[in-house]
Order: structure tokens, then sequence, then C-alpha cells
């Protein structure tokens, strides 16, 4: 039976929101969304083409120019107004979630409050937006500044956050006067569809939030939006490839770019770190969402010492796991988004096996629950010589790699293209500060496998991309910073 939602209108189907209202696509084309737990049909979505996207980019430019120009706690009011309605509509954006990602309902909960934050923080940065007064070297110049917001915004986001991938770049750009044209994830639109429908009952003038669909003209619909001059910003959340891509596509109209891509993240437990703190922590961080978000663990490194420990306990605890249809009662993990993220799961495992690595515990699809389950799986003996130490394997499993020394770790922990986040487990303040500084990852994670945070400025280095979302710096990401120079301003008087 299909989940039930407390309020049925939230639940959109065949149409995107485009300046203040629910339109279809002009070709009439739609694309059907799957439950990727039962493969049953959720509903349908339009498929918006190139016409439709530059339709929605007019639509951005003229809000644009009457919502730059009002104050921010005009714009704080609006914001905060759709955070009260996210969080009064929690259930059902959970339920949302849940059908169209997978991920159990208590995870879901927890995704649209973390979402929700994202408005509640820039709510009240919108009015406290500062220039700075610069002292001019030159003599009587007098040198200032103002934020202004960058213009029209195209935002593109993925599927394994359906909510918070999308707060949190509108509430950012809002916040300082900016609109947007937002490309919903095809596997996962009805969230984002959502956060439209509320975003009207706030208040949300007309053209400032427009939220698009696509699924195969996903490229044609990206194009427009790299290449369209009136669009002056993209940020993208996805993989390093389309990032890659889209910059490269950008780079026609030279716009402001933030990109929020793939990772690899090491976690480290050394010697001396609480062990049981360290198993929470690799729990919390390698298996949320099945493993299927940027942030997850991707090689755990643990050191001689306490390795056997370590892969007694964490197994014990994945041992505990419930996989199933998130909505059931008792479930801990979901399916994977399709079968193909699947086959790249078993493809790791399997490689991992044929070069000298042991399963200790799952290491199988499981074909009874659904073509997207595979089990949540724990593998010793990993080396740099296995696909998982350089891929991101973006799913529930854990390569356990066994470590000497502090040099040795760290080399490994950096060999690699990408650097979003990095976790260490350790009681020895000296270490803590060296190793935090030594890993070349964008956000460090010390005994604790838990990271984000609206309050704390998220993003990469190296091909994980650039740019920060949330915190004091997510709001520079959708401004420009304009000088104003007076000369002729005279010298200070004489006494
Ligand atoms: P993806 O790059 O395939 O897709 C992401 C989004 O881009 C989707 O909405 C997709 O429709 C769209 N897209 C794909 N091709 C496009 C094109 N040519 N033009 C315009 N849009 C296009 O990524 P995915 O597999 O859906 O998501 C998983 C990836 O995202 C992982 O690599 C993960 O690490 C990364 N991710 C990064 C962050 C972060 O904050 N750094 C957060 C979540 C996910």
């Amino acid at each position: 039976m299909a989940p039930k939602l407390k309020d049925p209108s939230l639940l959109k189907q065949d149409v995107c929101y485009v300046n203040g209202e629910w339109v279809k696509a002009k070709s009439g084309k739609t694309f059907e969304v799957f439950d990727p737990s039962t493969g049953k049909l959720i509903g349908t979505c339009p498929e918006f083409d190139a016409e439709d996207t530059k339709a929605a980019i007019k639509h951005a430019a003229a809000a644009f120019d009457t919502f730059r120009h009002k104050t921010g706690r005009e714009r704080s009011k609006i914001l905060r107004k759709w955070y009260d309605l996210m969080m009064e509509n929690a259930d059902d954006l959970a339920t949302l979630i849940t059908w169209e990602n997978g991920k159990p309902t208590a995870d879901a909960k927890g995704e649209v409050t973390y979402a929700a934050n994202f408005f509640e923080w820039f709510s009240e940065e919108a009015p406290r937006i500062y220039g700075d007064t610069i002292p001019s070297s030159v003599p009587g110049n007098r040198v200032w500044t103002i934020k202004e917001p960058v213009g029209v915004c195209g935002l593109i986001t993925p599927w394994n956050f359906p909510a918070a991938m999308i707060t949190r770049k509108i509430g950012p750009a809002l916040a300082v006067g900016c609109t947007v044209v937002a490309k919903a994830p095809g596997e996962t639109p009805f969230t984002s569809l959502a956060l439209a429908e509320l975003a009207h009952r706030a208040g949300v003038p007309a053209g400032v939030v427009n939220v698009i669909t696509a699924l195969g003209n996903t490229p044609a619909v990206g194009q427009v939006l790299t290449t369209d001059p009136t669009v002056r910003k993209i940020s993208f959340t996805g993989s390093t490839g389309v990032g890659k891509l889209l910059m490269k596509q950008c780079s026609s109209t030279l716009k402001k770019l933030s990109l929020e891509l793939g990772g690899n993240a090491p976690f480290i437990v050394f010697d001396d770190a609480d062990i049981d703190v360290a198993v929470t922590g690799a729990i919390n961080s390698k298996f949320r969402s099945s493993g299927q978000t940027c942030v997850c663990a991707n090689r755990l490194y643990v050191q001689a010492g306490v390795y056997d420990e370590f892969c007694r306990k964490f197994t014990e605890k994945v041992r505990e796991f419930r996989v199933g249809n998130g909505f059931e009662q008792g479930v801990t993990h979901g399916p994977l988004i399709h079968d193909r993220a699947v086959d790249k799961v078993e493809q790791h495992v399997r490689d991992a096996e044929k070069k000298g690595a042991k399963v200790l515990l799952g290491g199988h699809k499981l074909p009874d629950l659904g073509p997207n389950f595979y089990q949540p799986t724990v593998i010793s003996g990993m080396t740099s010589e296995m696909a998982m130490a350089s891929e991101e394997t973006f799913g529930p499993v854990a390569g356990l790699f066994k470590f000497e020394t502090e040099e040795e770790v760290l080399k490994w922990a950096n060999a690699t293209e990408v650097g979003l986040a990095g976790y260490f487990f350790s009681r020895d303040i000296q270490r803590v500060h060296r190793v935090a500084e030594h890993l070349e990852v964008g956000m460090v994670g010390v005994n604790t496998g838990l990271i984000s945070d609206p309050a704390a400025p998220f993003g990469g280095v190296k091909e994980s991309g650039f740019g920060r979302e949330g915190s004091l710096y997510g709001i520079g990401e959708y401004q420009i910073t304009k000088m104003v120079t007076y000369g002729g301003m005279g010298q200070p008087l004489q006494k």
C-alpha cells in the first residue's frame, strides 16, 4: 500500500513550480519516479527541456529586480516562515524522503530538521549583511564596500539528501537577495516540489524560487543553466565528473561557481583512542544512509595495536543492523538508490576479496528484499591496491586497513585526488592538532563521526570542489563585493 501524507496536496504530480505557479513541461512529456525499496511507481514529473528552463530563468531574472531590494529583515521573515512550515509538515516531508530515497523514517526525520535548520540559520544572517569601511592608501580618498546579491542562481542537487542539499543552497541565496532556478534530482524530485509548495505558502514572491524537474533532458537543462548569460552563479552538489563538466560549460560566461563534489574520506583510529567511541563514530560515519553520503568514511585505517579489538567490536555492532523498507518499524538501514549503486558495491567487495581481503560480515546482495538491497558488509585486510582505496564506494561496505605509524597512515590518507571529509580518533592532544593540520580535506572530525551542522562550513579541497555551504562563509558564495572609492574628500581638519 502506498504511504499516506497527512496533507496529500504536498505530493505534486506532473507539475513544476515556476513564477509562483504550477506548470507542466511545454512538450507535455513526463518521467517516472520509483520507490527504491519496492520498485513501485511513486508518480510522474515534468520532463523540462531547454525552452522550459529558459522560461524559468526569465522569471527568476524578473523577480530579482525587485527581490534584491527587499530589506534583510523582510527576507529573513520569509525564510523563517518557510522554516516554520517545514517543521509543521516534518512528518509528510519525512514520508516523501523515505518513499523516494529509501532511508529509514528516523533518518528522514533527522534530515528534515537538518534541512529546515539551513532556513533558520540563514534567516538569522539575512539582516546582518555588512560591508567594510577601508582606510585608503591614497590621501583624500575614502573606500567602502557593498555586498550585493550575485543575481539569478542555478542550483543542481543530488538524491542522497533530497531536502537538505536544496535548502543548503536556497537558504543563503534568498538571505542575500538572489533568486533561483533549482533543478531537482530525477530520482527524488517530490521532496523538492513539496518544499516549493511550502515556499508558496510562506509567501516567497513569484519567480524568486523556481523548482524544475528533468531526467532524460538533464544534460540539456544543465547546458542552459550553465551557459545562459542571465544566470550569474551555479551551485552544484554531486559527482566530481559532472562537476568538471559543469565547470567547463560555465567557462563560456564565467559564472561564479560552488562545487560540492565526491569524497573518499579516511577514518583513522590510533592506538591511543577510546575504542568504543571510535566504533560508534565509525558506525555513524560509514553506514549513515547505507553509506550514501559524500562524507561517509570510505577507508577505515586502524592502528595495529587495536586492530583486532576494533574489528571485533565494530563487526558486532554492524551485525545488529536490520535492513529493509525504510517505513518498517525497527529497520535501521534501507536500500541503495538503484541497482547500479548495488553493482558498484558488489564490484568493490569482489575486487577486495580477489586481492586477498577477508569478508568478516555480509558481502552479498539481498535479492529477497529487492534488487536495491545489499548486506551491511565489513572487510578486513584491505590494501591500497584494492578499488575501495581509491574510489568512493557510496554503499554499506566498511573496508578496514591495518597501519603501523602516524607517518604511514597520513601518507595513505592523503593519497587521493579528492579531499572532502576526514576523521580520526586519538586522545593525544599534540597528535590531534598535528593530524588535523596534516589531513588534506575541507572538514575534519576528531573523535566524532558526525560533522554536519548548518553553523559549520561544509566543503572540500582538491577534486572535492570549492566553496563552502552553511555557516557565515555560506553567505559570501552568493554575493559580490562591490568597492566604492570617493576621491577628493579632502585632508583631515587642522587643529
Ligand atoms: P551526479 O553528479 O550524477 O548527479 C547530481 C545531480 O546532477 C543530479 O541532480 C543530476 O540529475 C545532475 N546532473 C547529472 N548530469 C548533469 C548534467 N550534464 N548537467 C546538469 N546536471 C546534471 O551525482 P549522484 O550520483 O546523483 O550523487 C552522488 C555524488 O554526489 C557522490 O559523488 C557524492 O559524493 C556527491 N555528493 C557530494 C556532496 C557534497 O556536499 N560534497 C553531497 C552529497 C553528494
